[in-house]
């Protein structure tokens, strides 16, 4: 593992035919969205397993929207991509990144122009009926009395992945494809803790892929499996690899 040498990042991303990122809380962090982990993250305050699992959602709806979900709803509101997910467009603007596999839920890759973008964990944008199914975008949902019900009288819920939720197939099954197939990864703002995403780099990595790996701080990959690690925030630093690569042409 290198650190910080961006001429060697910049070098894997040119000789790759095939890049993916994947990204995690970290990288919304400077559009004001907090994370799950480290520090000013949500978890300091709330915990996961009581509001973050199905099982308390099935149980508690109204207690996991008063204290999680509202606030929830308003900060993603006013998120707007920072330059961290502005470069990653860039760079499949260049031709240099395929698809952006995220485990966020903020919509904000789609937001600054990645075209291919996979919801790992889905997107709190759709809300659905637990009774009916029927969809409505989380803008549209009335929230003066919590739950938000349908017009059936049954509970919606966001079409984000709970703890204790399958991940949607689809989604897997693309997303270990892409992995086997790419040359380089780009991993920004993950703290690669939560299970299955995190393996996605390591699937990467056994079939030949180099990992690039940007963060604050190293994470249990950077010393198994990065090539490159760029420590810094994920709005400067996806700029400047950015930068680095229009040097070159
Ligand atoms: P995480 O919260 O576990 O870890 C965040 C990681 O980002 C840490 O490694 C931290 O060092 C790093 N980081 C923080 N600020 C950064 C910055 N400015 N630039 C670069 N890196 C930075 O995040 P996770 O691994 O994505 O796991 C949390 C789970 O919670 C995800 O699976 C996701 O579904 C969900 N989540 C989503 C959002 C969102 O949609 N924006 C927000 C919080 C949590
Ligand atoms: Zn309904």
């Amino acid at each position: 593992m290198i650190k910080n040498d961006y001429s060697t990042a910049a070098d894997i991303l040119t000789s790759s035919r095939k890049t993916i990122a994947l990204t995690g809380a970290g990288i919304s962090v400077e559009s004001g969205i907090p994370p799950f982990r480290g520090k000013g993250g949500m978890w300091e305050i709330y915990d996961p397993f009581e509001f973050a699992h199905i099982d308390s959602y099935l149980r508690q709806p109204e207690k996991v929207w008063q204290v999680f979900l509202s606030e929830l709803v308003n900060t993603l509101n006013q998120a707007k991509p920072n330059n961290g997910h502005k470069g990653l467009a860039d760079l499949e603007a260049m031709g240099r990144l395929s698809t952006v596999v995220t485990q966020n839920v903020d919509g904000l890759h789609q937001a600054a122009g990645n075209s291919d973008v996979i919801e790992f964990h889905g997107t709190f944008a759709w809300h659905q009926c637990m009774s009916c199914q029927n969809r409505l975008e989380t803008h549209e949902l009335d929230l003066s009395a919590l739950p938000p019900r349908c017009g059936c009288g049954g509970i919606f819920r966001p079409e984000c992945v709970f703890f204790g939720e399958m991940i949607p197939p689809d989604a897997l099954e693309r997303s270990n494809q892409l992995a086997i197939q790419c040359d380089a990864i780009l991993v920004v703002g993950t703290s690669a803790s939560v299970q299955p995403a995190a393996m996605i780099p390591g699937i990467a990595k056994s079939v030949g892929a180099k990992v690039i790996e940007i963060n604050l701080e190293e994470t249990p990959l950077t010393h198994r499996i990065t090539d490159v690690f760029l420590g810094g925030s994920a709005g400067e630093v996806v700029p400047r690899l950015v930068s680095e690569l229009k040097v070159r042409g």
